[in-house]
């Protein structure tokens, strides 16, 4: 395996007009922090976002990424992580992979390390334990009595897709064999109680960033969504779908339903969009509405003809303007720039009201 030159203006003091800018998903208010801190005391862009991100990968009150997230239906915790590198135009994917807690890492290795760009299962393991990565358990006391509770409710009739799935309009989505329904990022880390409804989670952390000399940055990583089938990928490890960027344009990002994102190519199109002149919200909005207009089943759909998810998209241009939108309202987004960390809302196609 032939080490790959680093990426971007490593070493190198950013001094340019506004400096880095990055943004992140709801949960990803530490990463932008720290990756913007990173970023202007001389840190390459990708590591900075990757320590950013390992926060919340290391976090057991996450429940939707790295230690702690919430397991497959046999109980395994299955991480996803993408990464993508703006100057070299080259990324880096695992998927499916087991016992290692910092999947986005991983995925740097991939990048930097190896001629491919995506690795799953055993093989992703295997490459995580070469390049040093410690294996633990990652299913947490928690996390296994949720998985308990899901298993002890589930009813043998049920098949993959129920025709009666509950699914409650802008409160996320509900995977088969459930019967309940679950608000999107249900409560994670929250208290458990006997009767609280079961967790289904589908929540993610995605960075995005550009240093202040314009080259750009995207990464995306998850525990999936919850109870999935062994082996399902969702879009965060997909290149072009959960995450993307171009160094000419800016980057993007996506956490909620996978499979609708992948559907519409989700972070590619955004870049694509904003490329063609839109708004990092024009574009995030642009994609949120196709892959609404495509969203056909009527499994997916509620009374009202509208989804029955939320998907959320993030951006950011070459420029340093940003923007995010949703499916449905009630979606922030974290950003770190020249005017400080904070939360913004996202634009978002229904309101919940
Ligand atoms: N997008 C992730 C997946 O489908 C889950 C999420 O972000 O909620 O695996």
């Amino acid at each position: 395996m032939a080490a790959q030159p680093e990426a971007g203006n490593a070493g190198k003091k950013v001094e340019a007009a506004g400096g880095p800018v990055l943004v992140a998903s709801g949960n990803g208010l530490r990463c932008t922090s720290l990756a913007r801190e990173m970023v202007l005391g001389g840190s390459n862009l990708l590591d900075a976002i990757v320590a950013g991100v390992k926060i919340v990968e290391d976090d057991p009150n996450d429940w939707s990424v790295g230690y702690g997230g919430l397991p497959n239906e046999e109980g395994v915790v299955e991480l996803d992580a993408s990464i993508m590198d703006g100057p070299l135009h080259r990324a880096g994917s695992v998927g499916a992979l087991r016992n290692i807690k910092n999947p986005a890492a991983v995925a740097l290795q991939v990048l930097r390390r190896t001629d491919h760009v995506m690795l799953v299962g055993e093989g992703a393991l295997k490459f995580a334990r070469a390049m040093g990565f410690k294996e633990e358990e990652l299913l947490t006391e928690e996390a296994r009595k949720e998985w308990l509770r899901w298993k002890a409710n589930l009813n043998k009739e049920d098949k993959w897709l129920d025709d009666d799935q509950v699914i409650r309009a802008g409160e996320g989505y509900t995977p088969r064999r459930t019967g309940e329904a679950s608000p999107h990022n249900a409560d994670p880390g929250g208290p458990i109680r006997p009767d609280s409804p079961i967790r289904h989670t589908t929540g993610t952390v995605h960075v995005s960033g550009v240093t202040g000399m314009g080259d750009v940055g995207s990464c995306t990583s998850t525990s999936g969504l919850s109870w999935k089938l062994p082996g399902r990928l969702g879009d965060s490890p997909i290149v072009g779908a959960g995450m993307y960027c171009d160094n000419a344009v800016g980057a993007a990002g996506a956490t909620g339903r996978g499979e609708a994102v992948i559907q519409v190519c989700g972070a590619f199109s955004i870049v694509q969009h904003m490329e063609a002149g839109l708004s990092p919200t024009e574009a995030c909005l642009a994609v949120a509405k196709r892959m609404v207009d495509r969203t056909r089943e009527k499994r997916l759909l509620d009374e009202k003809g509208r989804p029955a998810f939320n998907v959320t998209f993030y951006a950011v241009r070459k420029d340093g303007s940003h923007g995010s939108a949703s499916v449905w309202s009630g979606s922030r987004y974290a950003v770190s720039d020249g005017k400080g960390n904070r939360m913004e809302d996202s634009a978002f196609l229904f309101s919940k009201d």
